[in-house]
């Protein structure tokens, strides 16, 4: 009796496999540019009919092929590209899986044309549903012609799969655009039902994008570039206020193949934290250039998803680059006066700037530009604070450095170089002035803080004004992130070790969270029957209100908990950051108002406080010349 189990015809299998590969006209267009780029062709034409159904053809002046290999090229598994399991493991070209070609011609009727240098005469076949029609010689330039006709004419549940022509050919200039991206040194053409949709002629990677986005578009990215060991990352990301409203404005090329992969993406997102409005996504352009060893492209036959050997070293690499890049390129937020009634938050600043101090404002600033910023009166400990270097900062992560290029507003040679301060905590530098003391700003420097809440700021392209208890929550918080890592807590012990009567859920969490707390810098001795006693606290937190404050962090730790947040250290940093932050209402000196200026400068998100509130709004020179029609 015959057995139930056969072998499939090769031409049946191919269909099936030919699925997996192509299952679109744009699959078609996808393999067939990567190999006429795998082929080094420097001009590449695309021209499609019905969005690719009826008609693909793609033109290039690359290598080409003897006749030979051309025959052979349309085999299941026939490849030029890798010969062992060592070259697996190491990818170098675009192609590799020897499948597109047999794939295509198993659904399409193709012919090909193609020439090699070396050849006298250029050699042509056509095969339809993988058999082989025609062949002939045929004269041509070097270079490949591969036609697709009438995809899917022999799967007719796949034609049916199709979706619309716009769909279709959205699809196919999805990928042509891509390719063009990663490959800007390539003239591209690309028409579509004889319409000219892209004439690209080669340009460098800046140009290119411009070609394609417009030049106002890519003026406002920014430029990222971060060599590192492991990895390089080269691109550009798009400024906050540019987000968009899907994700499809995310090109992620490794070693410049377009992938898909949400453990970078998700990266890239969360460099940005809060700074997008909840929906959005920021556009990005980036690739990852590392040693084709430590990725592997074989995972699904249309190599658009990738496995990392080491995911978390690319996803802290891309993480702290585009958080950087953000950072040191004004990632704030510049206040437009112009009423935007639908953002919130823009409101709030509106209200703020309407309120009668900054109506008072302006003739300030003019009196600062003229004084020298930041002349300080004797005795308030001021000698001891490096200005310079902080405000070469804060003008750096603002991305205008050109502070001591014109000579305008340099510092007064006397305050060029001072001792930095003792200690650089913030708090250390309490208690407040005395009663009746001069309030800062009025002698002319370029800071100030108003209602005991903001604190107004010169800066080169304008005026900063940062919410006092955000930014230190900011910096708070990331102290407290380092703390975890590094394990340096800064703890100030007691001289009278407090105790604190808990409930007993409050307890058993202490218990549970004691060794964060430790790290914090809380010392504390769980002593039984629901009491703790506070031996020391962290460095920052005001001495007195130790109980209160580890009593805060608790129910905001309970609180975040219901929020959902999954990290408990995590959570932990942004309920003691926000309970032990300066308050509004608390009054600073100028030198804590410096120092705290300063440290903010020195997180890794100086705009946005952990909890996703705005740290900082800048009014820029522009805008105020605008509403006082200076312009
Ligand atoms: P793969 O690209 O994975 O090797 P393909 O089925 O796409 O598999 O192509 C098979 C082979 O045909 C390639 O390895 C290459 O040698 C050759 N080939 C295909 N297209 C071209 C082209 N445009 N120019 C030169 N050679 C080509
Ligand atoms: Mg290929």
């Amino acid at each position: 009796m015959p057995g139930k189990i056969h072998i499939l015809k090769a031409e049946l299998a191919n269909k099936i496999a030919a699925g997996e590969v192509v299952q679109r006209p744009a699959s078609v267009v996808k393999e067939l540019l990567e190999n006429s780029l795998d082929a080094n062709a420097t001009k590449i034409t695309v021209i499609v009919k019905e969005a690719g159904k009826a008609f693909i053809q793609v033109i290039d002046n690359g290598e080409g092929m003897s006749p030979d290999d051309a025959l052979t090229a349309f085999q299941r598994h026939a490849t030029s590209k890798i010969a062992t399991a060592e070259d697996l493991e190491a990818i170098r070209t675009l192609g590799f899986r020897g499948e597109a070609l047999a794939s295509i011609a198993a659904v399409s009727q193709v012919e090909m044309k193609t020439r090699q240098a070396s050849d006298e005469t250029g050699f042509q076949l056509r095969i339809e549903g993988n058999v082989l029609k025609e062949q002939s010689n045929v004269a041509m330039e070097r270079g490949t012609v591969v036609v697709v006709k009438n995809l899917f004419y022999n799967t007719p549940a796949r034609r049916n799969f199709l979706k619309t022509r716009t769909t279709e050919l959205k699809n196919i200039s999805d990928v042509v655009t891509r390719t063009a991206i990663a490959y800007p040194g390539v003239t591209w053409d690309y028409v579509s039902d004889d319409e000219d949709l892209l004439d690209l002629k080669p340009k460098a990677a800046d140009g290119r994008l411009k070609d394609l986005f417009g030049d106002r578009l890519v003026e406002s990215l920014v430029n990222v570039h971060e060599a590192g060991d492991y990895l390089t990352i080269d691109g550009y990301i798009g400024r906050p206020n540019f987000a968009r409203k899907s994700r499809a404005e995310q090109f992620l090329f490794i070693n410049r193949r377009f992938v898909v992969n949400r453990a970078i993406n998700h990266a890239v997102f969360q460099a940005y934290e809060h700074l997008l409005d909840k929906g959005t996504f920021p556009f990005f352009i980036l690739n990852l250039t590392l040693d084709p060893h430590k990725v592997d492209v074989n995972v699904h036959p249309s190599k658009m998803e990738v496995k990392f050997e080491n995911e978390s070293i690319i996803y802290r690499f891309v993480l702290s680059t585009v958080r950087r890049a953000l950072a040191s390129n004004d990632g704030i937020p510049a206040l437009s006066m112009q009423a935007d009634a639908t953002s919130g938050r823009t409101d709030e600043r509106l209200r703020f700037s309407q309120s009668p101090s900054v109506g008072a404002a302006p003739s300030e600033t003019e009196v600062v530009g003229r004084t020298p910023p930041f002349t300080f009166p004797p005795g308030e400990g001021l000698d001891q604070v490096d200005l310079e270097k902080l405000f070469g900062k804060i003008e750096r992560r603002l991305g205008t450095e050109t502070l001591r290029k014109d000579g305008e507003a340099t510092f007064p040679a006397d305050l060029q170089r001072v001792t930095p301060p003792s200690s650089d905590r913030l708090l250390q530098h309490r208690p407040m002035r005395a009663p009746g003391e001069k309030e800062p700003g009025q002698e002319g420097r370029a800071i100030w803080q108003i209602h005991n809440k903001y604190i107004l700021s010169q800066v080169r392209t304008g005026l900063l004004i940062v919410d006092q208890h955000v930014a230190h929550e900011r910096i708070l918080y990331e102290q407290v992130l380092a703390n975890f890592e590094n394990n340096l807590p800064t703890t100030q012990q007691l001289l009278f070790p407090q105790t604190v009567q808990l409930t007993a859920s409050d307890y058993s969490l202490v218990k549970e969270l004691v060794p964060h707390l430790e790290k914090i810098g809380f010392d504390l001795k769980m002593f039984g029957k629901n009491t703790v006693v506070i031996e020391g606290i962290p460095a920052d937190v005001r001495v007195g209100s130790e109980a209160e404050i580890l009593q805060n962090v608790l129910d905001e730790f309970k609180q975040t908990e219901q929020k959902g947040t999954i990290d408990a250290r995590d959570k932990l940093a942004k309920s003691f950051a926000c309970k032990a932050a300066i308050k509004a209402g608390d009054r600073l000196t100028t030198v804590e108002m410096i120092v705290l200026i300063d440290q903010l400068f020195a997180t890794q998100m100086p705009y946005v406080c952990p909890h996703g509130r705005p740290i900082v709004v800048k009014i820029t020179t522009e805008e105020l010349d605008r509403r006082f029609g200076r312009t």
